[in-house]
């Protein structure tokens, strides 16, 4: 069997010149691929104690849902601002060019409970850091971050060094 690196299609120049995109819809239409990527997503979860995985719109999402579902845990949308019917919290924070404001339903995390973040990818780590100060402010717990995918170069764990870090497949 191959191995998750493989599947993971580059796309050079997209959305911008310069970027190098690391594509997941290349995962997700090959049935080995998608199921290798939630068991090993579901690996790095053994062990840990939390309440609920909550995970960042869109690709977070894909993953997440099929992660909760395998650990019979529930699942938290954070959804980009304007989506959640519901009261919401909500934090803005910095992209390259311009802000992005995502948002959390109120009753979405519980005080006290533990809270694994996933997303399909770290990049910069600031939408995380987001994510994770959302939770906070609901009285949750962070007691891991997850991902599929991490670029490394980038330097994503130094804006999320508070916390536990983690991610199947690295890029440089
Ligand atoms: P960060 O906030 O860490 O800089 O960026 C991570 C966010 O941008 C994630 O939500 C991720 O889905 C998206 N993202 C940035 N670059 C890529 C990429 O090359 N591939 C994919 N699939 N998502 C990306």
């Amino acid at each position: 069997m191959k191995e998750l690196k493989e599947y993971i299609r580059s796309i050079p120049d997209f959305p911008e010149k310069g970027i190098i995109f690391r594509d997941v819809t290349s995962v997700l239409q090959d049935a080995d691929a998608l199921k290798l990527s939630i068991d090993e997503l579901a690996k790095r979860l053994e062990g840990v104690d939390f309440d609920v995985i909550a995970g960042a719109e869109s690709r977070g999402f894909i993953f997440g849902a099929p992660l909760a579902y395998v650990m019979h845990k529930p699942f938290v949308p954070i959804r980009k601002k304007g989506k959640l019917p519901c009261e919401t919290v909500e934090k803005t924070y910095d992209l390259e060019y311009g802000t992005a404001t995502i948002e959390m339903h109120k009753d979405a995390v519980k005080k006290g409970e533990k809270v694994v973040l996933l997303d399909d990818l770290i990049a910069t780590g600031g939408t995380m850091k987001a994510a994770a100060e959302l939770v906070e402010e609901l009285g949750g717990e962070v007691v891991k971050m997850l991902f599929l995918i991490e670029l490394s170069d980038l330097n994503g764990r130094e804006v999320l060094k508070d916390y536990d870090v983690d991610s199947v497949v690295q890029f440089e």
